[in-house]
């Protein structure tokens, strides 16, 4: 797991990204922390049991793992959304950039730089593209046209449809959607939840085009979780792998798409060709990490 914590203090100007001191370089301060962090659902249900992870500045980081594992819980506990669905983050902690996000109201959160595109495209769908952009702006001072171009820059096909009902765009179109209302805000991390959902595989690789783009051009660090862990591991620098509402896996994501634990299970690959799901509910029961 990155816990390079002290690298952007050494030599101030690297601005989180990797420090060169002496010739070595050093990887890149943490924009997020999360530190052994417990989830309880209506004060009964434990999802997140020690949850720890790592979000180096600049970076993509994906966190993958099965249905229920706990993925989007981590989102909504960084994102402080947990208390709009009567959780409650009561253990450890949550830090960006240094300060403390446990028990920050949302909005505060958002200010803060950090926006989620939560699972399932939500848009607001009576009301027009350009609209939801204005949405998506609220926390800042107001709609900023330069932003908003950009945005439209990343999504070409949202500016020709800006006066549209976004109720009546495309499954596709709704996620750049969710995508360019999260940018409005200006996030320097920016969270998404399985955007390639539902989606066909063209419009997939064009989304993860984008989230590419979007960390080399404007530097926004990305907290990816997907169930298409071939393309999340292809994008990302590191992946954690989570199940049963902890971390059970970490590293580069190259060294991660070689594992052949991670291969089997989660890409439906083997030395021998693709398993079917059968297998892979086989294996999934020797798996060396449990
Ligand atoms: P998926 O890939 O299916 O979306 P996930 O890894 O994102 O799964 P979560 O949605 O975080 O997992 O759910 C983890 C567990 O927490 C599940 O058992 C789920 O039933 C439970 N859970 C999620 N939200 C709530 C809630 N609001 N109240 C009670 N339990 C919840």
């Amino acid at each position: 797991m990155p816990s390079p914590r002290d690298a952007a203090s050494i030599d101030g100007s690297t601005e989180g990204r990797p420090a060169k001191i002496g010739g070595a370089t050093l990887p890149a301060r943490p924009a997020l922390e999360v530190n052994n962090v417990e989830v309880i659902y209506d004060e009964v249900i434990l999802v997140l049991r020690g949850l720890s992870l790592s979000v180096p500045e600049g970076s993509i980081v994906a966190l993958l793992g099965s249905n229920g594992a706990g993925k989007s819980t981590t989102l909504k506990a960084i994102t402080g959304l947990v208390s709009t669905e009567h959780g409650e983050v009561t253990e450890g902690s949550i830090q960006f950039r240094g300060e403390e996000l446990t028990r920050l109201d949302p909005a505060e959160i958002v200010r803060r730089g950090l926006s989620l595109v939560m699972e399932g495209r939500h848009v607001f769908e009576h009301l027009s593209v350009r609209e939801n952009l204005v949405a998506g702006a609220y926390t800042r001072s107001g709609l900023d046209a330069e932003r908003e171009q950009m945005v439209y820059d990343y999504f070409p096909s949202l500016k020709e449809r800006s006066a549209m009902r976004a109720g009546y765009l495309s499954g596709g179109e709704q996620q750049m959607l969710a995508i360019g209302r999260a940018l409005m805000a200006e996030p320097t991390l920016l969270m998404l939840d399985e955007p390639s959902l539902g989606l066909a595989p063209k419009l997939v690789k064009e989304i993860f085009d984008i989230i590419k783009r979007l960390n080399r051009e404007l530097g926004t660090t990305v907290l990816l979780v997907e169930q298409n862990a071939r393309r999340a591991l292809e994008i990302a620098e590191h992946g954690f792998i989570m199940e049963s509402g902890r971390i059970v896996l970490d590293g580069p994501a190259a060294e991660l798409a070689d594992n052949p634990d991670v291969r089997e299970f989660y890409l439906g690959l083997s030395e021998t060709g693709r398993r079917s799901y059968r297998d892979v509910k086989h294996y999934r029961r020797r798996k060396r990490w449990l």
